[in-house]
């Protein structure tokens, strides 16, 4: 594949964008190579600018759960933008959304809509912290919850009871408000409760880990988690940014039959617009300006373009009783072949996945935390991505990523990627 068109526009990029990029993981700095520039996508499949077509199995991390550009979606944007793009005033469209956002999510009342994933979980830890009058948060190694200052704290050496800034600019002052437990890791997380009796707000997890590769919860683990907090009054917090409207209606909280204190949206919620939202049981959510103490604004938030784009997405998945079944049918599917593949060419590999997220992860252990992700072979990885876009496949430029699978893939989609991995397996050995 050539990829001339976007050698040059990345080249451009990088003199007026630090890195190139928006977003650093787009700069491809973990697997090597210069990003592919995109044009177009439809579907199952992206369209760069040098006119080579790639299935997607990354759909935007996540929000295009049912293909790009599709068509219900794209007319409702279209529609919408004729009669104005901005208001700053209330719509009828935010309480539409809003009532089918409720409906369909198990134990919210109410909802409230920002414009990311990282405001969600931002604004979220701030209401339990209003709430609770408590400052401490617990989050997990390897969990991410956006770029807002006390989210971005690393694992230090296992558990420890304050953590270290893992970027200049976050001051040490917010860092020592994260504790900082390991995935899965019941008994870390109730030392640390016990060193900290009555002093932690909330503990914020995703309930599917999706930002360390796909990791499931243990058998036990979320319920434990639900029972630490109810004997402590912290609230627990699903960051279902990737699996809320894509493991189920009602995402991980459905799934797992767990039900949160505050749950963050993001991705799928906006239909491929930038949209988050947070929500809670009337007791909590009302603690949010104007009705109670704890502020928080957004002069687009609920802006009508991104609500019509989710309320088209969310309607379609309320209304197909078997896209989720389907999803997992798929994925589990390209589980199965990738699975028959690699073990036929003796490639040690781990396959995680849980409904439409999945990862591969080259080693042979198991992969159920921050630690364990880090077990995969890197240089196996690169030179298992290079190979697939070479033959039109594009998956995740880094091995801590989740695939995210879209109902536009046909089998014949997945055939022809199980078969791709087949031929790109014999350079891995
Ligand atoms: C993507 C993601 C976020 C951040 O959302 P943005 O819209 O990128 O700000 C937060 N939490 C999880 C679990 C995510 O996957």
């Amino acid at each position: 594949m050539l990829y001339q068109r976007s050698s040059r526009l990345f080249a451009e990029a990088e003199k007026v964008i630090p890195g190139g990029v928006n977003s650093p993981v787009r700069a491809f700095r973990a697997v090597g190579g210069t990003p592919i520039f995109v044009k177009s996508a439809k579907g199952a499949y992206l369209y760069d600018e040098d006119g080579n077509r790639l299935i997607d199995y990354i759909n935007s991390w996540g929000p295009m759960i049912l293909g790009h550009a599709y068509d219900p979606v794209v007319e409702a944007i279209t529609e919408k933008a004729k009669l104005g793009t901005s208001f700053g005033m209330p719509t009828e469209l935010e309480t539409e959304i809003a009532a089918l956002a409720v409906s369909m999510v198990p134990g919210i009342d109410k909802i409230r809509f920002v414009n990311s994933g990282t405001e969600a979980c931002m604004s979220a830890v701030r209401l339990a912290r209003g709430f609770t009058k408590r400052d401490k948060i617990i989050k997990f190694a390897g969990c991410y919850h956006g770029h807002s200052d006390s989210f971005l704290i690393q694992a230090g050496s296992g558990a420890i009871t304050f953590g270290t800034p893992n970027s200049p600019g976050v001051t040490a002052g917010t860092a020592k408000d994260t504790l900082l437990a390991t995935y899965n890791d019941l008994d870390n997380v109730r030392r640390l409760i016990d060193a900290n009796p009555k002093e932690i707000a909330a503990i914020i997890i995703e309930p599917v880990a999706g930002n360390m590769g796909c990791i499931a919860p243990a058998e036990g683990f979320l319920e434990g988690l639900r029972a630490l907090c109810d004997a402590d009054g912290i609230l627990l917090i699903f960051d279902e940014v990737m699996t809320g409207f894509r493991l189920a209606k009602g995402g991980a909280q459905e799934l797992f039959s767990i039900q949160a204190d505050i749950v963050a949206f993001g991705k799928v919620i906006g239909g491929g617009l930038p949209v988050g939202a947070f929500a809670a049981r009337a007791e909590i959510m009302n603690y949010l300006a104007p009705l109670g103490p704890v502020y928080q604004a957004g002069t687009l938030s609920g802006n009508p373009l991104a609500m019509a784009a989710g309320l088209a997405m969310l309607r379609q998945l309320n209304a197909d009783g078997n896209i989720f079944n389907r999803l997992e049918e798929k994925t589990a599917y390209l589980e199965k072949g990738i699975r028959e593949v690699l073990t036929a060419h003796a490639i040690a590999h781990t396959i995680n996945r849980v409904g439409s997220m999945i990862s591969v992860h080259f080693d042979h252990r198991p992969v159920t935390d921050f630690k364990s992700a880090g077990n995969g072979d890197n240089e196996r990885f690169r030179k298992f991505f290079h190979g697939l876009v070479e033959a039109g496949v594009y998956i995740a430029p880094s091995a801590y990523e989740t695939w995210f699978i879209s109902d536009a893939l046909t089998y014949d989609d997945l055939d022809f990627t199980i078969a791709a991995i087949d031929k790109v397996a014999k350079s891995l050995i």
